[in-house]
C-alpha cells in the first residue's frame, strides 16, 4: 500500500498554530502589548476599532528591528529572546515562543513598520495569511508599529465565534490593563474608535492602580511588603471596608506577568477570613518576584497560568503577609473578649511606621517538635505587645510540602483557660443553642454549633498535617457495608482518613475500622464516614492543600451535636477555651460568626432611652 503521511503546509500548520495562541482580539492586543514591553518601549499607544475585529495597532518607540529581522519576526519559532534550552530557566522577558507574530500573520492582514533608533531608513512589510505582500524600506519613527486588520478573516468559523462587541472589548481592556499594571514605568493610551478611553502616564505602581481603577480606592489600599530568599512581595491589599461586590480587581504580577492562580488566591482569601461576608472577595494588586528557575510558565500557551516549585511555602508567606497588612492598619476585628490590655494593643499599631520585617528561615526548623508553629502563625501574632515576627516566618522552612496546613496549628495550651478561671465568669446554655458567658462587664454568647465546627475544622486540618495522628483502637472492628463506587471513593481518600487516625482495611464492599481518631466518638464513625462520601461524590480537589481543606469542611459541616444533650459546666469551659486557643475563633469554617458580645453600656442604653 502507499504511504499516506504527509507534511501539512506550512500555511496550514501556522493556523493550527494560531488556533492555540490567537483566541479573540484580546490575545492579539497581549502578544503585540508584551512584545512592545520586550523591546524597553517606554510609550505605548493601543488603537482598536471595533473591538479589535477590524483594527488592532500598537506602536510602540522601542528598539526596532533591522530589515532582515523584521522579516524574520514573522516565521514560526523565530525569536531573539532564547537560544538555547537553558535560557528558558532563566527568562526577563514576556516573549520566547517565536510564535506570536507568525500566529497573527497566519489569521489576519498586517502591517509594520519598523526602525532601530540609529538607523536612518526603517522597513514597511505587508503580510497576509503568511505571503509577504510587500517589503520595502520607508522612513518611519524610531520603534515599530503593528497593525492587525481583518482578524480571522480566513477562518470564518472562527470569526463567527467571537462575542458581541462590548463582551470582546471587556477582554480587550482587561488585557490591556493587566499589562499597564505590571508596568507602571510604561506610559500607555488606548484609543477606541479615535478616542482616548486610557491615558496612563508612567507612575509609581499606587498611582497606576489609582489610574485605572480610580480615586476613590486610593484611601482603601494598604501597603504590603516581605522579602524572603524564596520570594519577594510588594504591593497593595484592599481595606475590607473598601470591597465591592461586583467586578473584582485581583492581581497576582508573578515576574512582572500577570497570571491566575487558584491557590495563591485562596491564601489571600484565608487571609481575609472573617473580616469579609462570604460573598464579598478581596482585592489586591501583589507583585511577587521569583527566581525563573522555581517556575513553569510554559504549562499553557497563553500563559496566564503558571506552576510554582515551592507553591506551598509561598502560599504560607503570602498569607502572613496580607494577615501582617490587615493586622497593621487595623482592618482585623477586635477580639473584644477581656479587657485585658495586654491583649487590645494591636491597635496601638496605628500611629506607628510599618517596620516590615527580614524573614529568617531556620533551616534546622523541625515542624514536629513541640515548640513548633503554634505560637507564632495564629491570630494572636496580632494581639502581642511585641508580635514575634521572626518566629512567625521560621514556621515556613517546613521539609516536606504535604506537612502544611491551610489554616497553622493554634496555641496548644489554651489563652484564656487562667483566665477564664482566675475570674469569676459563669456560663450557661441558652435555648440548647447559645452558650452565654457572663465575664466581667459583657455577656458573650457563644453559637454553640458553629464554635464546634470551628473546633473541629481546625483539629482536622492538624490531623491532615501531622505524620503521627493519635488513634484509639476499637475493642471491636466497625464493619460499614458500601456501593462498589463508593469504595472506590473511599480508596481515593485512603491516605487523608489514615492521615486522621482512622485504621481500617478492605474487604470487598466493606470497610473494616479497627482505629479512630482521638476526637471522634465510635457512635458517630458512621455518621462522618457515610457523610464525607456524600461531599466528595461531585468533586475532591486534586491539590493536596484545597482537598485537606474541603475534607476538613466536608467533616465538619453537620457536626454532630445533640441539642438535648445538656453541656456540663466543665464541657461550657472546654468549649470556649477550645473555641479562643483556634486560630480563627470569630468566624465558622463557612463565614458564619460564631460569636457576639453584649457590653454593659448596650445594655444600660436600653434603660436611658
Ligand atoms: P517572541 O516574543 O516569543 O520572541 P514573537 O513572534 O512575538 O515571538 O516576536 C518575534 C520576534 O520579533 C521577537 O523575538 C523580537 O525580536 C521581534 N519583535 C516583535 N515585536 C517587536 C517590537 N515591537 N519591537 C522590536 N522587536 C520586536
Ligand atoms: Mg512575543
Amino acid at each position: 500500500m502507499e504511504n499516506i503521511i504527509q507534511l501539512l503546509p506550512e500555511h496550514v500548520a501556522n493556523q493550527i498554530a494560531a488556533g492555540e495562541v490567537i483566541q479573540r482580539p484580546a490575545s492579539v492586543v497581549k502578544e503585540l502589548l508584551e512584545n512592545a514591553i520586550d523591546a524597553k518601549a517606554t510609550e505605548i499607544s493601543l488603537i482598536i476599532k471595533d473591538a479589535g475585529k477590524t483594527l488592532i495597532q500598537v506602536i510602540d518607540n522601542g528598539i526596532g528591528m533591522s530589515a532582515t529581522d523584521a522579516r524574520l519576526a514573522f516565521q514560526r519559532h523565530a525569536t531573539s529572546k532564547i537560544r538555547k534550552a537553558e535560557d528558558l530557566f532563566s527568562l526577563h522577558t514576556k516573549g520566547f515562543r517565536g510564535e506570536a507574530l507568525a500566529s497573527i500573520a497566519a489569521i489576519a492582514r498586517v502591517e509594520m513598520h519598523t526602525r532601530r533608533p540609529d538607523d536612518e531608513l526603517g522597513t514597511k512589510i505587508r503580510i497576509e495569511g503568511n505571503e509577504i505582500t510587500y517589503d520595502q524600506p520607508c522612513v518611519a519613527p524610531a520603534g515599530t508599529s503593528f497593525s492587525v486588520k481583518s482578524l480571522f478573516f480566513n477562518i470564518p468559523a472562527r470569526r463567527n465565534f467571537l462575542k458581541s462587541d462590548s463582551i470582546e472589548l471587556r477582554h480587550l481592556i482587561d488585557e490591556f490593563q493587566r499589562v499597564a499594571l505590571a508596568h507602571p514605568e510604561v506610559h500607555f493610551h488606548l484609543y477606541q474608535q479615535s478616542s482616548e478611553i486610557f491615558n496612563l502616564p508612567a507612575g509609581k505602581f499606587r498611582q497606576r492602580i489609582i489610574q485605572i481603577f480610580g480615586k476613590k480606592l486610593d484611601t482603601g489600599l494598604i501597603p504590603v511588603e516581605e522579602k524572603t530568599d524564596l520570594i519577594n512581595i510588594k504591593g497593595y491589599i484592599v481595606r475590607p471596608e473598601f470591597l465591592r461586590k461586583t467586578k473584582q480587581a485581583q492581581f497576582f504580577l508573578v515576574n512582572r506577568r500577570f497570571i491566575k492562580n487558584r491557590y495563591l488566591h485562596h491564601a489571600v482569601l484565608t487571609a481575609y477570613e472573617g473580616l469579609i461576608a462570604p460573598q464579598v472577595q478581596p482585592e489586591y494588586f501583589l507583585h511577587i518576584e521569583v527566581d525563573p528557575k522555581t517556575i513553569d510558565i510554559n504549562i499553557h500557551p497563553t500563559k496566564t497560568e503558571i506552576k510554582f516549585e515551592n507553591e506551598h511555602h509561598i502560599y504560607s508567606i503570602l498569607k502572613s503577609v496580607v494577615r501582617y497588612g490587615l493586622g497593621q492598619f487595623n482592618a482585623m476585628p477586635s477580639l473584644d473578649f477581656t479587657k485585658n490590655p495586654e491583649l487590645e494593643l494591636p491597635y496601638s499599631y496605628k500611629d506607628k511606621a510599618p517596620v516590615f520585617p527580614a524573614v529568617k528561615v531556620d533551616p534546622n526548623f523541625n515542624p514536629f517538635k513541640k515548640e513548633s508553629v503554634s505560637a507564632s502563625h495564629n491570630r494572636h501574632s496580632f494581639s502581642e505587645k511585641k508580635p514575634n515576627w521572626e518566629s512567625l516566618y521560621t514556621g515556613i522552612s517546613l521539609p516536606e510540602q504535604e506537612k502544611i496546613t491551610f489554616e497553622t496549628p493554634a496555641h496548644q495550651t489554651s489563652l484564656f483557660e487562667s483566665q477564664l478561671m482566675d475570674q469569676s465568669v459563669s456560663t450557661f446554655v441558652m435555648a440548647n443553642k447559645f452558650l452565654v458567658v457572663n465575664r466581667q462587664e459583657e455577656l458573650i454568647i457563644i453559637h454553640i454549633k458553629r464554635a464546634h465546627q470551628r473546633i473541629l475544622y481546625e483539629q482536622y486540618l492538624r490531623s491532615f498535617s501531622s505524620i503521627n495522628s493519635v488513634s484509639q483502637q476499637l475493642l471491636f472492628p466497625i464493619s460499614l457495608e458500601f456501593s462498589l463506587a463508593d469504595i472506590t471513593l473511599l480508596k481515593n481518600l485512603e491516605e487523608n482518613l489514615f492521615a486522621m487516625g482512622f485504621i481500617f482495611s478492605f474487604q470487598d464492599n466493606t470497610l473494616v475500622i479497627n482505629g479512630i481518631p482521638i476526637y471522634i466518638k465510635e457512635n458517630q464513625v458512621d455518621f462522618i464516614i457515610r457523610q464525607c462520601i456524600e461531599n466528595c461524590r461531585e468533586e475532591i480537589p486534586q491539590d493536596p492543600l484545597l482537598r485537606n481543606d474541603f475534607l476538613a469542611k466536608s467533616l465538619c459541616k453537620n457536626v454532630i451535636f445533640n441539642e438535648n444533650q445538656n453541656l456540663s459546666t466543665e464541657e461550657q469551659l472546654q468549649l470556649i477555651n477550645h473555641l479562643f486557643a483556634s486560630e480563627n475563633p470569630q468566624v465558622s469554617p463557612f463565614q458564619k460568626p460564631v460569636y457576639t458580645t453584649l457590653k454593659i453600656n448596650e445594655i444600660e442604653n436600653k434603660f436611658y432611652l
